[in-house]
């Protein structure tokens, strides 16, 4: 042991007094003894504060967090979900539905599109017609005259004959 008042390191721990400034070294030890004793209840008595608090705190945590296994799933909450994928299962359903309809409708437009692609016949010009006018009667547009001209190599659209026979592409 050092002693506390001089500092003189490396004394026998049955040294009863300090041979350099003569302090009573006994008393000391008495005093760091029940220094010690008053630490260590210390220690135990933080101890069992934190114990108990940690009980509280659990306990606390235990009613504002249930334990969320289906058991502890109030009634009422449980219901409220049920209805939830309920509907939302039947919203899943309707759009299903809408999306089946839509294809339905994309295909039938599709089909229609198909066939009048496929779609040319043979226009005979009459008296007094042009290109304009035909354009007109068979596409409902008089500047699609071109397209007639370019479907059938007309070197000039605006002489057509009488008689002549013009293949319309749609
Ligand atoms: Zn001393």
């Amino acid at each position: 042991m050092d002693c506390p008042i001089c500092q003189t390191k490396g004394l026998s721990e049955e040294t009863s007094s300090c041979p350099h400034c003569k302090t009573d070294l006994r008393a000391i030890g008495l005093i760091e003894k029940a220094d010690q004793a008053y630490s260590a209840q210390k220690k135990q008595k933080t101890l069992w504060i934190l114990l108990a608090m940690f009980f509280v705190l659990a306990f606390i945590a235990s009613l504002v967090f249930p334990f969320s296994t289906g058991k502890y799933v109030p009634q009422k909450e449980y219901q409220a979900m049920n209805d939830q994928l309920k509907s939302t299962q039947d919203e899943l359903q309707q759009a299903k539905q809408q999306a089946a309809n839509l294809q339905k409708e994309f295909d039938a437009v599709k089909s229609k599109e198909e066939a009048v692609k496929c779609d040319e016949f043979t226009y005979v010009v009459q008296w007094g017609e042009n290109l304009s006018t035909i354009a007109s009667a068979v596409y409902g547009d008089g500047n699609q005259y071109a397209k007639i001209a370019a479907d059938n190599s007309l070197d000039d659209p605006n002489h057509i004959l009488d008689g002549q026979k013009l293949t319309i592409r749609y």
